[in-house]
Formats: C-alpha cells, structure tokens, sequence
C-alpha cells in the first residue's frame, strides 16, 4: 500500500506523517518512509540542486531534475517496497510536481503530469492526502520554525496561492485517490481522520 502526503510548506504533513507511521508500526506492519525530492542517494543529489542552488533553473531543467528523482526513486526504493508488502508512507509525489512546477505558469500542468508518469512508469498512490492550509497561515508557521534557507519556500504569498489552488484541482479531478483535510484543525483530529480512511484501506 502505497500512500503519498501532499500540501504546501508548512501544512503538516511532517506531523501526520509521524503520527500515521507509529500508528501503522504499534498495528504491526513495516512502513518505509520516503519523500520527493530526495528518497535516494541519487535523489539526495537532485535535491541539493533543486533546493539549494542560488540561481535560477531553467523551468525544463527544474521539471526534468524533479521528473530524474522521481524514475530513479519509483524503481530503487517505492516499487521494491511495495513488491516485498510493505506500506510506503512518502511525502510528495507527482501532485507535487503539477502543483509547483505548474503553478509558476510556465509549463502545463498536462505535460508536467505525463513527464511524471513517464518517469515513474505510470505508477500511482493508493490514497493522497493533501493538507490544505491557507498559504498566510502557512507563512506564520514557517516563519515560526526557524529552518535553513529554501529557494521555494521564499517564493511569494501570490505563488503559493496558486500552489494551493492547483492542489484542490487536482484533489478534485481524482476525488477517490485523495483524502482531502483541512491542516487548519488539530493535528490530533487530523491525524484520526487519516487514521480512518487508512484502516480502511488495510482492510
Ligand atoms: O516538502 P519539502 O521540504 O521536501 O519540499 C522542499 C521544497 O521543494 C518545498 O519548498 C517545495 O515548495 C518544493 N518543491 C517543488 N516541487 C516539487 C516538490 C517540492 O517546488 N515537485
Ligand atoms: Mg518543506
């Protein structure tokens, strides 16, 4: 079983990532959790240039880079897991991609969603979660964490308006896939809520 967080930077999906993996591993099973960019070795790499690279990339370049983690990511790590049973709990995939590399308006978000599927051999998650938060209430929590510097997350409020209205289409267009909550509510709430649809899922 295979099932993917999604949401705008500082929606949570941390925390319920957390909660959703010490349930599932309390219940027994094995969880592997990953994410995007970044659940290789090789995607480590991508990811230190996606995020960390004090320049611009080419929008082409920037979906390819995220499109190369994503191939060597399904085939080296989601794809085995899933074939020895195992639950991959991984936070973003290709909505990600639609959302953000989409949002910016350069690219289509048809073609950034085929390079994906292309990339992952079509591979798609049992269940999506999309934590939707309202980017300003977003903001004051990032503002709050203290993190390192991340070239995306320094975009501007009207950027990660479109971020999140991309989301909600996508949720909208592939109503059985997602599980859509608002990461306004109590992470305990939340997390309850998760924990419903995923037993049903197991079941
Ligand atoms: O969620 P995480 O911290 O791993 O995301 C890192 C950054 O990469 C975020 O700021 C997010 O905005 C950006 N991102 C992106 N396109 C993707 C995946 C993540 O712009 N496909
Ligand atoms: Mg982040």
């Amino acid at each position: 079983v295979w099932i993917t967080l999604e949401g705008g930077d500082g929606s949570g999906k941390t925390t319920q990532s957390n909660l959703l993996a010490q349930w599932l591993e309390d219940s027994g099973r094995t969880v592997v959790r990953t994410r995007e960019p970044g659940g290789s070795e090789v995607g480590q790499l991508i990811r230190d240039i996606v995020l960390h690279h004090r320049g611009d990339i080419a929008p082409r370049a920037e979906a390819l880079l995220y499109a190369a983690d994503r191939a060597h990511h399904v085939a080296t790590v989601v794809r085995p897991a899933l074939h020895r049973g195992e639950i991959v709990l991984q936070d973003r995939y290709l909505d990600s991609s639609v959302a953000y590399q989409g949002a910016g308006r350069v690219l289509d978000a048809t073609e950034i969603r085929d390079l994906s599927l292309w990339a992952a051999e079509g591979a798609l998650p049992d269940l999506t979660i999309l934590l939707d938060l309202d980017p300003a209430e977003a903001r004051t929590r990032l503002d709050s964490a203290d993190k390192p510097f991340d070239r995306l997350e320094a975009e501007q409020a009207e950027f990660h308006g479109r971020v999140r209205d991309a989301f909600l289409d996508l949720a909208a267009a592939e109503p059985d896939r997602f599980l859509v909550l608002d990461a306004a509510a109590a992470p305990e709430v939340i997390a309850e809520r998760i924990r419903t649809r995923v037993a049903a899922l197991l079941d």
